[in-house]
């Protein structure tokens, strides 16, 4: 059977999905009913696609629309305007009009084998799905092309179908696209799943195809992610509340301290369904291995890292019965320990060295100063603020170099006695000793003014 493509333009899709994609492009609730206008007058003089019958395409394009309200807890809406000009797509077309035109009126689908493409206009951000900001689609339009032999649905079902390609079935996918769904399997991908094989956005279609005028259960959840009910939360401890981009930020106990308030998040539910929620079924990810349950969970962290929270809520809604939905906020806690501060000396040339900072950063976003201070006896005679300067010594001697390490979770010193040479450049390594809380209130005279912050 000779199959043909479907064409998107501007997708990009992730490599290993085991499920629906999206294009990351959507609408969002103000801009339903989604409002579409079909080049054809009903009169197939011009317009609409000469193997099909006059006025099937207007009649076609209401029922690709119709097909995807199978997802009964998909909440968008359309509406059929009426005639358009057969017009083909362009850059420029950004009238935020959403058309179907017909045999390639722009001379826009090149590529042979292709039977049509959505081609969707986005800008700024509809909404953050699972971590992922999803642009807002303000126009898209879709085109059949020329020179593709095309049937109704009804004629295939009747038997009557040689060589052609069924429209509703053409249709209802690239209406797919315009509401944002990506290709369940793509072109090149191996699809052993049934359920994204047999998917209305699978990436081909057969001549004579019935299946792809109905979606099917993978359609319905991909649909149902982007438009159905949905719910997200926010916790404790937020730097910037409210802010797409923020993070949870605390301190984390040292084993043994006896003068800690522990790490501990407490997060909220936000959802317009929050009425809808098991809340016995809410499923709780924090990062660090542990999980929780329920719609007022909280989690104390004891291990410093950056940490990814995800959560899986599950409602129940009448009509369209149990939804589910996953929400990820990724990097989002960033749980700090005490800064452990360690250096190394390497020697450049003549009593230039490189102050080597081996201070452990491995969790980003918890430091944010440093300090070198130099000491001939007692007394301070550099303080620089960079990561790993060179560092030039006025007189051969022995120093004291002390290293400042300040953050969210409070500050940490390590010192290293030092005798600067004047000589060629051969290398030298020491190590630092890390300073105990006893001695470092002594060394941090003159540290920057960190105070041990809680947030
Ligand atoms: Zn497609």
């Amino acid at each position: 059977m000779k199959r043909l493509i479907f064409t998107l333009a501007a997708l990009s899709l992730p490599v290993s999905a085991m499920a629906w994609k999206h294009t990351e492009e959507a609408w969002t609730t103000d801009d339903f009913p989604l409002k579409y206008w079909v080049a054809d007058d009903g009169t197939a003089e011009t317009d609409c696609e000469e193997s099909v019958p006059p006025g099937y395409c207007a009649t076609v394009a209401q029922q690709g629309y119709a097909a995807w309200h199978d997802a009964q807890c998909a909440d968008f809406t359309d509406e059929y305007m009426g005639v358009c000009e057969n017009v083909g797509y362009s850059p420029n077309n950004a009238d935020r009009k959403n058309y179907f035109a017909f045999n390639d009126p722009g001379d826009d689908l090149k590529e042979a084998g292709t039977l049509a493409a959505a081609l969707t206009l986005a800008t700024g951000t509809a909404f953050i799905l699972d971590g992922v900001p999803y642009k807002h689609s303000y126009d898209s339009d879709i085109v059949f092309n020329d020179n593709v032999k095309y049937t109704t649905h009804e004629e295939v079902l009747a038997g009557n179908c040689s060589n052609a390609f069924n429209m509703r079935t053409v249709i209802t996918h690239e209406i797919g696209h315009t509401l944002g769904m990506g290709h369940s399997c793509e072109e090149g991908e191996t699809c052993l799943d049934s359920d994204l094989y047999n998917a209305t956005m699978e990436w081909t279609e057969g001549q004579c195809g019935v299946d792809a005028a109905d979606i099917n259960s993978d359609d319905i959840q991909g649909i149902t992610a982007l438009y159905g009910p949905y719910a997200t939360f926010s916790c404790s401890h937020e730097l910037k509340p409210g802010s797409s981009s923020t993070q949870a930020i605390g301190i984390v106990c040292e084993e043994g301290s006896a003068d800690c308030d522990p790490f501990k998040l407490k997060c909220v539910v936000e959802s317009t369904a929050y009425d809808e929620l098991i809340a016995d079924s809410a499923e709780w990810d924090w990062g660090d291995g542990e999980t929780s349950s329920g719609l007022t969970p909280s989690h104390v962290y004891d291990t410093p890292g950056n940490y990814t929270v995800r959560a899986k809520f599950v409602g129940e809604r009448t009509g369209c019965g149990e939804w589910d939905y996953t929400y990820r906020k990724v990097g989002y806690v960033t749980a700090c320990g005490v800064p452990k501060s360690a250096f190394d000396i390497e020697h450049v040339d003549g009593l230039t060295y490189r102050l080597l900072n081996e201070t452990d950063i491995s969790v980003y976003g918890c430091i944010f100063d440093i300090q070198w201070d130099i000491f001939d006896g007692g007394t301070l005679v550099d303080s620089i603020k960079a990561w790993e300067p060179e560092y030039t010594f006025e007189e051969p001697g022995e120093y004291r170099i002390v290293l400042n390490v300040g953050g969210y979770a409070g500050t940490g010193a390590s010192e290293m006695t030092f005798e600067a040479k004047r000589r060629r450049g051969d290398g030298r390594g020491c190590s630092t000793v890390g300073l105990g809380a006893g001695a470092m209130g002594t060394l941090l005279v003159g540290l920057f003014g960190v105070a041990r912050r809680r947030w």
